[in-house]
């Protein structure tokens, strides 16, 4: 009660100034260049926001919206946790954490050579209890935001993996029910071509899933991750068919991304 009575005349007084400081104050933190005591600091213009290269889906694995909004926002009995994104299973989407910021989504994992996957992706979280489909609604909704962050942080449109693909361990989101075939065919994700030819002879399928990012700390993992993407089936034996995926899966990689065209290329 008593601040309340000292502060209000004084917030009334200098309402401009109270206005402003805040922002001015925020602004300079943002822009504060953390400078490394080993070096000269001589700082250069010709530099912005690092981005992220990497989208990671998730379900939730809760019951509704609010309940995963709770979650994502608090911090929990077994830890805090968070996600860039949450979209709803009528599409409706909510951001929680900044593009430009690091949320906590993935944990401990690997992809390719990424081994800290929450510094250099966006998390993306389908509300979802874990064993139903995910309705055309959310998944519209899901393309719509992987068109914007991929042209608008230039992420390569191939870069799009799950949760289990990169913690295959510890994680079975987004699940043998995610459509990534649906997605493949919007452009994102990668998928095998139809008319791709059998592997040839000496084919080696433990190279092949490195080649794609997953990791071969358990084998049996990797594999029970790449039928999930790959096949929508559980399983961790490979088959015959699982060969003819990967071999049309490593026949062509991506390329690297364009800079932009005012983007210097340092010497
Ligand atoms: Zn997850």
């Amino acid at each position: 009660m008593t601040p309340r009575l000292f502060c209000f005349p004084l917030v009334r007084r200098l309402r401009p100034l109270s206005v402003l400081l805040p922002i001015l104050l925020l602004a300079a933190c943002a822009h504060a260049p953390p400078r490394n005591p080993l070096a000269e600091w001589v700082p250069s213009p010709n530099q912005d926001e690092r981005r992220p290269v990497l989208v990671v889906l998730h379900f939730t694995d809760q019951d509704s919206v609010q309940q995963s909004l709770a979650t994502l926002r608090t911090r929990n009995r077994t830890g805090p946790v968070s996600a860039h994104y949450l979209i709803g299973r009528n599409g409706e989407r909510f951001q929680l954490v900044s593009d430009t910021r690091r949320a906590w989504h993935g944990g401990a994992g690997r992809w390719g050579t990424i081994t800290d996957i929450n510094s250099a992706s966006i998390g993306i979280e389908l509300d979802n209890d874990g064993h139903s489909p995910f309705p055309d609604a959310q998944i519209d909704s899901l393309l719509v935001l992987l068109e914007d962050l991929c042209q608008r942080l230039r992420i390569p449109r191939t870069q799009i993996v799950g949760h289990s693909d990169v913690a295959p361990t510890r994680k079975v989101d987004p699940g043998p029910l995610f459509p990534w075939k649906r997605l493949a065919e919007a452009g994102f994700g990668v998928w095998p071509a139809e008319s791709a030819p059998p592997p040839p002879p000496g084919f080696d399928p433990w190279l092949a899933l490195r080649a794609i990012g997953y990791s071969l700390d358990d084998p049996a993992a990797a594999v029970r991750a790449f039928h999930h993407r790959f096949r929508g089936r559980e399983g961790t034996e490979l088959d015959a068919e699982d060969l003819h995926v990967l071999y049309a899966l490593t026949a062509p990689l991506g390329t690297p991304t364009a800079p932009h065209p005012d983007e210097g290329d340092a010497p």
